[in-house]
């Protein structure tokens, strides 16, 4: 039996610059594609029009060419996969998965209030999952996940490990908004369905986002990708990474100066390990990287060192 061909992907949001943590996302999920004969494909993740600028898609897909990470295909809008997205939400209400809760914002903040004050669980439980679906036709509506309330959710995490979620602490999370545009959640897995993605490598900050979409694959009987969250790149004080630590745009190494191979090498080390090797080619790098390589505590940026 042949393996499946390895498909990864980069999915960032074009909010601002390529930043370390983004671009080293970006090596891992080339290096792992490319040491096995496989595919790396770039998706832009504009759906949220508010914060997506083209400036900076146009830095991203910048950064990511100096630094030699060449993608397969065409870079991918997300956000003009729209009608597909809603597409599949409408699939999942025929098959009985998802429903249209016709709560209001009051509504669901008078549900929280009334829980926290009972002490219960402020976790928003919709009246409308169990009525009939036509109940009440035109008026307007989200569209929720069905989210099994028995059993638990475990995600085979190649980093992290096995973790398990009970399924009564997930809540029917948000398909479709209610002027008909779809959440992140269900995007994040129709598009990596749809382009084929075996291999999920991304920050840790994104597991628990695994137990959600890992509920979307189930309800539509799609293949679930393996999945590996790599813990997030800390400042040299064991602090979430800021611009207080040092640059942190990709493109400012450009600027300086450093050459594209000593960033490669240096984002690669970033979280990963070799043995005692400090030093790699690219044809070393894609060859030895794996999973087995990757810490479980976050990587240390120190910019003094990168500028030794
Ligand atoms: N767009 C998300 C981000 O930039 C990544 C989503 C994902 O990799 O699944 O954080």
């Amino acid at each position: 039996m042949s393996e499946a061909p390895v498909v990864t992907r980069f999915a960032p949001s074009p909010t601002g610059y390529l930043h370390i943590g983004g671009a080293r996302t970006a090596l891992f999920n080339w290096l792992y594609a490319r040491g096995r004969g496989g595919k790396f494909l770039l998706r832009i993740e504009d759906t949220d029009r508010a914060r997506s600028t083209p400036e900076a898609t146009a830095a991203i897909l910048k950064g990511l060419t100096w630094l030699g990470l060449d993608w397969d295909g065409d870079a991918i809008s997300q956000f003009e996969r729209a009608g597909r997205h809603a597409e599949v939400a409408q699939a999942m209400l025929a098959a009985g998965h998802a429903y249209k809760c016709f709560a209001t914002q009051d509504e669901i903040a008078a549900f929280r209030e009334a829980a926290k004050a009972a002490g219960t669980s402020t976790l928003y439980r919709s009246p409308w999952r169990d009525a009939a679906p036509d109940s009440h036709p035109d008026a307007p509506h989200v569209v929720r996940l069905k989210v099994p309330r028995d059993g638990e959710t475990v995600i085979h995490d190649q980093v992290q490990g096995d973790v398990t979620w009970r399924n009564d602490q997930l809540d029917d999370m948000v398909l479709l908004r209610s002027d008909g545009t779809p959440t992140y959640m269900l995007a994040v897995v129709v598009d990596d369905h749809d382009m084929g993605v075996t291999h999920v490598i991304r920050g840790d900050d994104h597991l628990a986002n695994a137990a959600r979409q890992m509920q979307i694959y189930h309800a539509m009987g799609w293949a679930v990708p393996v999945w590996a969250h790599i813990p997030l790149i800390h400042g040299p004080d064991g602090k979430k990474l800021s611009k207080r630590h040092g640059a942190l745009g990709v493109e400012e190494y450009q600027a300086m100066g450093y050459p594209a191979a000593a960033m490669r090498n240096y984002l690669a080390r970033l979280g990963w390990s070799h043995g005692d090797d400090e030093f790699f080619t690219d044809e070393q790098a894609k060859e030895w990287f794996g999973f087995d390589g990757i810490g479980k505590s976050p990587a240390r940026f120190d910019f003094k060192k990168l500028d030794n």
